[in-house]
C-alpha cells in the first residue's frame, strides 16, 4: 500500500494548481518550487545555481510541467544545463532526468547509488502496488495519469542512474562553480546529496529538510539527524528545503531540534501520539497559521513513528544501516 500511503496524504492537502515560477533565492541561485495540485502526486523543489559555464539543477521533478520549466528556465536564460544533482532517489525528485538528459546531451548526472537498491526493492514494490489500481474507476483521473506516469518512469527506471555517484563529501566544480557536494549516507534514504554553495551561503538540502511533517517512508533516524548536525555546522545563511519555502537559520535550528527530539521519543517508551504532539508544537513556528498543516504535522508523524520506525524496529523497512 505504499503507493496509496503517499496517495491518501496528497488527497488530503490539495493546493491550488501553480506552474514552478522560478524565485531568486541570492544572487546566480533560484528555487523553482515543487508543489501539490489535488488528486496528483508531489513535486519537490529544483534549486538552480548558475555557473560561469553554465547551469548547475538539484532535483528534475516529478511532472512534465515541472521539468519543462526547468528548460524553459535554461533557455531563457541561454545557459546550458551541465550538470543534474539529485538529492535523493523519490520520484519526485528525479524523473525528470531523462527529458532533461535529452535536450542537454552532454550534461552528467551526480547522485549517490542509492537508487540501484531501490531499483531492485522499493520501486518494482510500489509499481506492483500502484498496478492493482490502474484500472479502478474510483480514483479520479488525474491521479490514475500520474500513476501511469510513475509506473512508465519506473520501467525505464535504469535512465534515472546518476553518471557520476557521489560516495564521498567533496568540493567539485560544477560548471565553473565550486560548490561542496556532501553525502549524507542513511538519511532520508540510504544516500542523500546535499549542496552547499560558499559564495551564495545558500545549502540545498533535499529531503533531509521537508514539512509539515520529516517523510521517513525510506529513512534512517540515526544518519538522517547525523546529516543535519553537519548542515548546522556549515555557515549557511539560507537552507532550501526538499519542499516547501527556504528557510532562515534560526528556522532550521527550530527544525533540527525538533527532528532530534522526534528520533529520541520514537525510540523511547512514550505513546506516538506525544511523539506526534511534540513535533507538531516544536515545528508550529515553522508553519504559520497554517491550521491544517498542524493537523497534518501530528497525523503524518504519528504514523511515522508507529508504521514506519517502530514497525522496523525504530527504522524503515527500507534503511539498510545497522
Ligand atoms: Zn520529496
Amino acid at each position: 500500500m505504499r503507493w496509496l500511503a503517499g496517495l491518501a496524504a496528497v488527497l488530503a492537502l490539495g493546493a491550488a494548481p501553480l506552474p514552478p515560477q522560478p524565485q531568486a533565492v541570492a544572487p546566480g541561485v533560484w528555487l523553482m518550487p515543487g508543489g501539490i495540485v489535488p488528486q496528483r502526486q508531489p513535486d519537490g523543489n529544483t534549486v538552480v545555481f548558475a555557473g560561469p559555464r553554465g547551469l548547475v539543477v538539484l532535483d528534475t521533478g516529478r511532472h512534465l510541467w515541472h521539468r519543462q520549466a526547468i528548460l524553459d528556465f535554461a533557455a531563457a536564460r541561454r545557459s546550458p544545463i551541465v550538470a543534474v544533482v539529485n538529492s535523493h532517489w523519490h520520484l519526485d525528485h528525479v524523473s525528470g532526468n531523462p527529458d532533461i538528459k535529452r535536450a542537454y546531451p552532454g550534461l552528467k548526472v551526480y547522485a549517490s547509488n542509492a537508487i540501484d537498491e531501490a531499483l531492485k526493492g522499493f520501486l518494482p514494490r510500489s509499481a506492483a502496488d500502484g498496478r492493482k489500481y490502474l484500472n479502478d474507476p474510483s480514483f479520479p483521473v488525474a491521479t490514475l495519469e500520474d500513476l501511469r506516469a510513475d509506473l512508465a518512469t519506473i520501467e525505464n527506471g535504469q535512465a534515472l542512474r546518476p553518471d557520476v555517484v557521489i560516495d564521498r563529501s567533496s568540493v567539485r566544480t560544477l560548471a565553473g562553480l565550486r560548490l561542496q557536494v556532501n553525502l549524507a549516507p542513511n538519511a532520508a534514504t540510504d544516500g542523500d546529496v546535499w549542496l552547499y554553495d560558499p559564495k551564495s551561503r545558500v545549502a540545498a538540502v533535499g529531503d533531509l529538510v521537508t514539512l509539515p511533517a520529516a517523510f521517513l517512508d525510506t529513512g534512517c533516524p540515526q544518519g538522517w539527524k547525523t546529516a543535519l548536525d553537519r548542515i548546522w555546522a556549515t555557515p549557511f545563511r539560507i537552507v532550501i528545503p526538499g519542499h516547501g519555502a527556504p528557510m532562515t537559520r534560526d528556522q532550521f535550528g527550530v527544525y533540527r531540534t525538533a527532528f532530534g527530539a522526534l528520533v529520541d521519543c520514537s525510540i523511547s517508551k512514550r505513546e506516538a501520539s506525544a511523539c506526534a504532539a511534540d513535533w507538531a508544537a516544536a515545528v508550529k513556528p515553522l508553519l504559520g497559521d497554517d491550521a491544517r498543516a498542524l493537523r497534518q504535522a501530528s497525523g503524518m508523524t504519528q504514523y511515522y513513528v508507529t508504521d514506519v520506525l517502530r514497525a522496523h524496529g525504530g527504522k524503515s523497512l527500507d534503511c539498510k544501516a545497522a
